[in-house]
């Protein structure tokens, strides 16, 4: 395992694994078959890449999309991996130069559609190397329980059982749900050592919406987070091109995906969502698979998906950078109708029995939305993950909504259907309230009902909201005829009669989280921009909004310092370390010159296994024992601002750090009367109303121990 600690630090940048990684490598590493079952965003591409780089010979991954297998092929060439893929989009000529690298032990990992193992010639040419381990990605694709079934998969374990030695084989997916997994199991052939890492992704908050109007809540949503990037979801091409036409209306920064688009505008449009040229992006289902951006900070869904499954991937494309996002499905009862119409008319899987599995994973669909307990653990129970009772960031488990009562507005639809006999659908009732001047409204006399204008106050879509909302909360019932009436049920009658209150949950939309260093993160995404233009691939496969977070919050400014930043590697230091530090200097307005390291004859530092004993802590145990930061960093043969920011790190982890050895009271009375009178956190303005003798490093403890204690 220490050899794989040295390869996650030394290419990927991190001192620790991510949870459940470990034990993962480690059976791999022992020689055992492997199933790891890990939610998205938990990283298992390193549970393979790691083994394959220790393994002597070749990993081949399987992977299912040709967009995906080149992502990962170009992140890993930027980590200083070599890897390659093969697939259809290779023309003769190329792919006789993979040939021969390969033969020529130029890469350590091949990436494969699992249809290149009906290709006579890639399996007789591969034969002949040395293969150690064969990866599956997205594994659930060999089951026909799971929700994306290929065929072609099942010619995995007929490739292997051709092959003149076994490898290792590894499989992972992120949606497997018991009975798929046995599944995998099964088709793979093999008898594997089970991982099962929990489904629950904690960054993520999930809310569910209901009785509003999808697109009114995205504007307000919008507004709220302007800046942030995210994937709003519909279920049909019409409405993913009236959304895509009111945000684009608004200048919002939008692009669409749907089926009925040319392939090329798809892909452009694709391209520029992963390279945050836009910003947001309007789709269908039929987006999504392979993408593997990892700074979307939203997921609106503004329909009903068609089941659980479909939900938690498509939700769980927000946040893999760690970072906290937000899931948001907006639940209209009428989506059910339009679901119920897919599963009817397919005319691909009709059988009874298919279209009776889709039913039922409909309703479940259907009862997340009403839950009132904790919907997180509603979906972890679904997965048959273990239970929890509540999770503190959910929509049910927080009530951070305001409750607004709606019961007059109640009465006066359920009277309103009442008093029109319960003759008429949705669209007449709205009329009548709203005081429609429409013909058949006229036609039917129902201006002069007493019910008619009652709610003029109120738009359309609002009244129309309300109405959704009764129907899901079952005091509505429509007719399933040819022309659908609204009817009255037996707990409308009996909220009339017994004068209860009704009242709704309106979410409040909150603003985004401000952070103190937001304004270097700022600097450090546009220098991060600007290298993706001319590199032209993806700004977060350059650093992580998580790692550019950190590095906004440190500062570090040497190559140690920057080492120290989770996801800065010494082959991604080498490459754009210079750049960041510059700018990072800039930022603190330090003109001392940047220190070039040898980086290439360096070794790497042996690599502790748990934080216990991880730099930052080796420092605060130095600190501890008495030693200033002065004598810590001769000592450590570091800087003075990487063991400052060490300690910083300790306070953010909750341990006593007594500041009062950094900067004396005198100086620290000086420094907060002039952060009063400045206001803000930047550090130069706060520096020039000091006497000179105080550094910036005072400055910058007196700021830290003010925002530990808010
Ligand atoms: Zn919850």
């Amino acid at each position: 395992m220490l050899k794989a600690y040295k390869i996650l630090k030394k290419y990927f940048g991190y001192t620790s694994f991510k949870e459940g990684q470990e034990p993962i490598i480690k059976n791999i590493l022992e020689g055992h078959d492997t199933l790891g079952i890990m939610p998205t965003g938990g990283g298992k591409s390193i549970c393979y890449q790691i083994p394959a780089l220790i393994f002597e010979g070749i990993t081949i991954v399987v992977s299912p999309l040709i967009s995906l297998m080149q992502d990962q092929v170009d992140t890993l060439n930027t980590l200083g991996i070599s890897s390659i893929y093969i697939n259809s989009t290779l023309k003769p000529k190329e792919m006789k130069t993979v040939y021969m690298e390969i033969s020529n032990g130029d890469h350590k990992i091949i990436y494969v559609t699992p249809e290149r193992f009906e290709n006579s010639e890639f399996i007789d040419r591969i034969r002949m190397e040395k293969i150690s381990q064969i990866a599956i990605d997205e594994a659930h694709c060999i089951s026909q329980w799971g929700h994306d079934f290929r065929r072609s998969y099942l010619n995995v374990p007929n490739f292997i059982k051709q092959l003149p030695n076994k490898p290792i084989i590894t499989a992972f997916t992120a949606t497997a749900t018991p009975k798929v997994r046995e599944d995998i199991i099964k088709n793979l052939k093999f008898k594997p050592n089970v991982f099962i890492n929990g489904f629950d992704r904690k960054n993520l908050k999930f809310t569910t919406i209901k009785g509003v109007n999808s697109l009114s809540y995205i504007k307000k949503y919008l507004k709220e987070h302007s800046d942030e990037g995210g994937i709003i979801y519909a279920s049909t091409r019409k409405e993913v091109d009236s959304i895509y036409t009111e945000l684009a209306d608004r200048g919002y920064k939008v692009g669409k995906y749907h089926a009925g688009m040319s392939d090329i505008q798809r892909q452009q449009n694709q391209d520029d969502f992963i390279n945050d040229r836009l910003s947001l992006m309007v789709a269908t289902n039929a987006f999504g698979m392979g993408i593997d951006k990892s700074n979307v900070r939203f997921v609106i869904h503004s329909n009903l998906p068609k089941d659980l499954e479909s939900y938690y991937q498509e939700a769980g494309r927000a946040g893999r950078d760690g970072l906290d996002a937000h899931c948001i499905l907006i639940f209209n009862p009428k989506d059910i109708q339009t679901q119920i119409f897919f599963i009817n008319n397919n005319q691909f899987e009709s059988s009874e029995e298919t279209m009776n599995i889709k039913r039922e994973k409909l309703s479940a669909m259907v009862n997340y939305c009403h839950t009132s307990k904790c919907v997180r653990s509603y979906i972890l129970e679904y997965f048959g993950d273990e239970k929890i009772d509540s999770c503190n960031n959910c929509s049910n488990c927080l009530d951070d909504g305001e409750v607004e009562d709606i019961t007059i507005e109640v009465q006066k639809i359920l009277s309103c259907v009442y008093r029109t006999e319960q003759r008429f659908g949705i669209n007449m009732i709205v009329g009548v309230l709203g005081g429609s001047k429409n013909k058949s409204i006229l036609n039917w006399n129902l201006d002069r009902s007493s019910t008619y204008g009652l709610l003029s106050d109120y738009s359309q879509k609002e009244i129309r909201a309300l109405i959704d909302l009764l129907i899901g909360d079952e005091y509505l019932d429509v007719t399933k005829t040819e022309f659908p009436t609204l009817k009255l049920t037996k707990k409308a009658f009996e909220f009339i009669k017994n004068k209860e209150k009704l009242t709704r949950r309106v979410t409040k939309i909150q603003r985004k989280t401000t952070y103190e260093w937001e304004g270097s993160f700022d600097l450090l995404r546009k220098l991060r921009a600007d290298i993706a233009k001319v590199e032209k691939k993806p700004p977060y496969t350059i650093f992580s909004d998580k790692t550019l977070h950190e590095m906004a919050r440190y500062l570090p400014t040497d190559y140690e310092g920057m080492l120290d930043i989770n996801g800065v590697g010494e082959k991604k230091y080498e490459r754009y370390g210079t750049q960041f530090l510059e700018v990072i200097k800039e930022i603190k307005g330090d003109t001392s010159p940047i220190e070039i390291k040898e980086i290439i004859k360096k070794d790497p530092k042996p690599k502790k296994s748990s934080t216990k004993d991880s730099s930052h802590r080796i420092s605060y145990q130095l600190f501890l024992e008495g030693k200033s930061i002065t004598e810590i960093a001769t000592e450590r043969k570091s800087k003075f601002d990487t063991i400052l920011n060490h300690l910083f790190k300790c306070i953010d982890e909750k341990l006593e750090v007594d500041l009062s050895k950094i900067v004396d009271d005198g100086n620290k009375r000086l420094i907060l009367s002039a952060i009063k009178k400045i206001g803000g956190t930047t550090l130069r303005p706060i520096k020039d109303e000091l006497p000179d003798n105080i550094e910036y490093y005072e400055i910058k403890t007196v700021l830290k121990e003010l925002k530990s204690k808010e």
